[in-house]
């Protein structure tokens, strides 16, 4: 049991959806840490949306998601911070809050593993936290870790591949609960209720 380590989740939670919310829930109970903190971003270096909702919808919509839930803290360091999100910068953030002796982990889901070689730094953001990856159906988590080889050392390899959970599969994302919405179909199901009623007295994803 690892009660001192903090599971950090960035996203940019356009909408946040159940299947972060049992993602995150799984990997915490699996490495044994009692405290997530989901991170919104402000502006993702690696994703191309080209029409981002504005941050303070994203925001609430993350806190309205986890109200009352005791394992669940929602950050705005993201969004305070000026310039692209670059992860690194935000697991520098939670060290120096939380010191030294906690274990940080950051949390991807399955289709990212393969774009983490592209991250900013990613030499040392993984040894200044514990990539942790959870499965996502139709992501092949058999990644080709031979492209890391030019970045990362064997040693580093090795701890990725050791922290691919066997998390549920939850087939939702944030691209089709747009996509219904659009269409006037029902997210009941894919998101918590309080997001789903927040998007539809702000009419989100509407055009
Ligand atoms: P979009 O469809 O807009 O790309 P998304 O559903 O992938 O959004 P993000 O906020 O971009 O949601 O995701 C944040 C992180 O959560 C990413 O690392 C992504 O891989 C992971 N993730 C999102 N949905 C799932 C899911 N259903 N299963 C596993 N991982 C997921």
């Amino acid at each position: 049991m690892n009660k001192k380590g903090i599971l950090l989740f960035g996203g940019t939670f356009d909408p946040i959806h159940n299947g972060h919310l049992v993602i995150a829930r799984s990997a915490a109970e699996k490495i044994g840490v009692q405290r997530v903190v989901l991170v919104p971003s402000a502006n993702p270096p690696h994703k191309n949306h080209s029409s981002l909702t504005p941050a303070r919808h994203r925001l609430v919509m993350t806190e309205l998601a986890v109200r009352g839930q005791e394992l669940f803290e929602v950050s705005d360091c993201e969004l305070k911070r000026p310039g692209p999100s670059f992860t690194i910068d935000t697991v520098r953030y939670f060290r120096e809050r939380y010191g030294p002796n906690i274990s940080l982990y950051w949390l991807i889901g399955g289709d990212t593993i393969k774009e983490l070689i592209l991250w900013y730094k990613v030499e040392r953001l993984v040894d200044e936290c514990t990539i942790v990856t959870a499965g996502r159906p139709g992501c092949d988590i058999e990644v080709d870790f031979t492209v890391f080889r030019g970045k990362l050392s064997d040693e580093q390899i090795a701890r990725l591949k050791q922290f691919i959970l066997d998390t549920p599969l939850v087939d939702i994302s944030a691209t089709d609960i747009r996509r219904r919405i659009r269409r006037g179909l029902t997210i009941n199901d894919l998101a918590p209720p309080a997001v789903r009623d927040y998007i539809i007295e702000n009419k989100l994803y509407k055009t």
